[in-house]
């Protein structure tokens, strides 16, 4: 494993960082496991959110003892002051820490947010008493949003900014990354497997490694696949013409639209399982008709419910046409069925 400094904050940290979300679904025992194991392959970065459940807990619990071996980050989706100060206090309680490293402002992608977030009483304000208390040591930002995203590393009041970035969304390396290098912000790479869409780990990690300032923070759910991502770590690795072929045709297999699996949509009123339904091109890209019809039966059978009341659209940060989407899928689906 190497180590980076992340940009002004001026923190080293390893190359590869650590997602918290899939720590969710794990018990304490095997979270703690996967954690530990991250961490003695090298990992010192820690990523999760006020929102993620019992992740910063788990994380807590993992680290209890050994605090300034690691870098810990998170983040509150509030945009007012109190509720701000109230999940920092949160956080520190369930990290077992009287510091975070990094507090990051989640999912910030309109003006709406923007302003609020800045405005008397914003959330602003108690990131900024937090820090001078001590509490958290820098302040950083994430989104979805591209244009959100240059304009607010270009308002210097951050020193990290969390963005998609992997082979697929090449926008982020194309346009974010020198922004935010050129102003030294430490850059977190959320959905370094395009929310799942990519199924070919070294292929991830080829594409991830030609940027070692961008810290990419995959979730692991088990022990098997730290060990596995870790070892694109530990070893040189090259990418051939060939890998470049291979991220080619996952460009061309996916398009543009395509669902990132962030689940900011669910859940859907009506019931349809909008997340897994939106993927169903793609899993009957990679098995036969027949074995995707009967592995997706449960959650294409729900597209049937909806009624486009559109209350998805509102939350889908890729602005993504999801009834639409979803009628295009179950219409596959259905010839599938048909045979
Ligand atoms: S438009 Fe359809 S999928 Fe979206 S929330 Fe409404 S019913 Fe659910
Ligand atoms: S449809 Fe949009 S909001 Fe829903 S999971 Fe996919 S990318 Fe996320």
């Amino acid at each position: 494993m190497r180590y980076v400094i992340f940009g002004k904050t001026g923190l080293t940290v390893s190359e590869l960082g650590f997602g918290g979300i899939p720590l969710i679904r794990l018990n304490s025992d095997l979270a703690r496991e996967v954690l530990r194991r991250a961490y003695e392959k090298g990992v010192t970065l820690y990523d999760t959110a006020n929102m993620y459940l019992d992740s910063e807990e788990k994380i807590g619990a993992a680290f209890s003892g050994m605090r300034e071996k690691v870098v810990i980050a998170s983040k509150s989706i509030r945009r007012d002051a109190a509720g701000m100060a109230k999940h920092i206090e949160t956080s520190l309680r369930r990290l077992k820490t009287d510091y975070i490293d990094l507090y990051q402002l989640h999912q910030v992608s309109t003006e709406k947010d923007w302003n609020t977030i800045m405005a008397p009483g914003g959330a602003m304000e108690a990131l900024l008493t937090a820090k001078d208390k001590g509490k958290i040591r820098y302040i950083g930002v994430t989104s979805h949003s591209l244009t959100m995203a240059l304009k607010l590393v270009k308002t210097d009041l951050f020193s990290s900014v969390q963005f998609p970035f992997n082979f697929i969304e090449i926008a982020a390396k194309d346009e974010l990354h020198p922004v935010a290098k050129d102003r030294n912000h430490g850059i977190l790479a959320m959905k370094p497997f395009a929310g799942g869409m990519i199924d070919n780990a070294e292929i991830v990690f080829k594409f991830l490694r030609q940027h070692p300032d961008v810290i990419p923070i995959p979730g692991f759910d088990s022990v098997a696949a730290v060990d596995q991502v870790a070892s694109f770590y530990e070893r040189d690795i090259v990418t051939t013409p060939g890998d470049i072929n291979v991220m080619e045709r996952y460009r061309a297999e996916l398009g543009k639209q395509f669902c990132r699996r962030c689940e900011y949509c669910q859940p859907c009123p009506n019931g349809v399982l909008i997340t897994p339904a939106m993927g169903y091109r793609v899993i009957a890209a990679r098995m036969s008709p027949s074995v995707a019809v009967k592995f997706s039966s449960l959650f294409m059978e729900s597209v049937l419910q909806c009624d486009r009341c559109g209350a998805c659209l509102e939350k889908c940060p890729y602005d993504l046409p999801i009834p639409d989407m979803l009628k295009a899928h179950y219409d596959l689906y259905e010839q599938h069925r048909r045979g």
